[in-house]
């Protein structure tokens, strides 16, 4: 008997053959999902020679791989990814679409969402089913949590960033389907990519940091930001930012955390100059202590901090770097 629900998928991705964690938490919460609407967990996925790579798919909680294995899929190729993934939707009618807030996902899913005449929601932190079983896609807005829902369109989709979900435990017994997919042959890519190039980061990164030191607009202007990045360097901590210092150019997108950036759990967090605001703290919720420099002792930031300085930043930062160092050559000498 047909499902009443349409299987729950995930856009999984790959990098070098290795499906990429936020796919396989978006696989354990598509599992979750599938599960309420009594449904199939189902993945989809695209690149070169990936048939003996899609077992963790299986593990972290998919029933079906679609699988498009093919030379010509090893790159991402937006328009061709579009193309496949919008005729599968056309035809097995999903009920929801997951995809990682990542490059590629923010990239495709607005595309496949306008040519399925659907909503999306973009940078969600959390995901569940309401009474009549319809998607709340939560995303932290007015000092709260507000629920979007997408109650006459399907599939429902929604981006994801990593971090959101826990990876699922895998289950190595599990296993599944791989039904295989066929390059779409009427696209003429307008768009080629010849060559992959990894940039080597030469920064700490984010998500695995100990120590993360974000700056926000408090720094303001590039001698204040190269002061914040000072002190992350004295304490040899990952250097994150609001999204004013993205905007002013004194740091990539890459450093930006929070709702439409990176999500970090170091063990200690320090936010200079940034007051705060939900789109920037729900991406340190994982933080074990957090300490805050603010120059103005009625900003928010101090509420939700375990420890607090009131001072311009421009004054304490220095002076702190300089104590680091101290303390540094003492332990050393010592
Ligand atoms: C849909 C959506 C998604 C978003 N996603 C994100 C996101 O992922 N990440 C993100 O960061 N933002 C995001 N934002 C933006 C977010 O709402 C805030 O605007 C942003 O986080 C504020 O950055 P800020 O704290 O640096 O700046 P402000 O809010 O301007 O705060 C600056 C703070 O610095 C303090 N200050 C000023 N001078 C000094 C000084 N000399 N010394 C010490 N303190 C000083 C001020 O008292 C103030 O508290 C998003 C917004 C929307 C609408």
């Amino acid at each position: 008997m047909k499902n009443v629900y349409g299987p729950v998928w995930v856009i999984a991705e790959q990098r070098d053959c290795r499906i990429r964690t936020v796919s396989l938490q978006l696989m354990g919460q598509a599992q979750k999902l599938a599960a309420g609407l009594n449904t199939t967990a189902e993945a989809l996925l695209f690149g070169n020679l990936m048939e003996h790579h899609v077992r963790p798919l299986f593990a972290a909680g998919a029933d079906r791989v679609f699988l498009g294995s093919n030379p010509q899929l090893a790159f991402y190729e937006p328009e061709i990814y579009v193309q496949a993934i919008v005729r599968l939707a056309q035809e097995h009618e999903p009920e929801i679409i997951l995809l990682g807030s990542t490059a590629m996902g923010r990239e495709l899913a607005p595309l496949v969402a306008a040519r399925l005449q659907t909503g999306l929601t973009a940078h969600c932190t959390d995901l569940v089913l309401d009474e009549n079983n319809i998607l709340e896609q939560r995303i932290p807005a007015y000092g709260g949590l507000l629920s979007i829902i997408c109650p006459q369109k399907r599939p429902q989709m929604a981006a994801i960033a990593n971090g959101v979900f826990p990876m699922p435990e895998p289950d190595q017994d599990r296993s599944g389907e791989i039904i295989p997919v066929a390059v779409p042959e009427d696209v003429s890519p307008r768009l080629q990519t010849l060559e992959v190039v990894h940039q080597i980061p030469d920064e700490i990164p984010l998500e695995s940091a100990a120590i993360v030191v974000a700056g926000g607009a408090g720094a303001g202007d590039p001698d204040g930001w190269r002061q914040i990045a000072d002190l992350a360097d004295a304490l040899n901590a990952a250097l994150g930012c609001t999204r004013p210092v993205v905007d002013e150019g004194w740091a990539p997108l890459e450093s930006m955390i929070g709702q439409s950036g990176r999500m970090v759990s170091p063990e200690l967090y320090i936010g200079v100059g940034l007051s705060g605001e939900q789109q920037h703290m729900v991406g340190i919720t994982g933080a074990k202590v957090m300490v805050a420099i603010n120059n103005d002792a009625k900003s928010p930031v101090f509420d939700q901090v375990d420890y607090g300085v009131v001072d311009d930043c421009r004054e304490f930062v220095p002076v702190l770097i300089e104590k680091i160092k101290a303390y540094q050559k003492n332990q050393v000498t010592c």
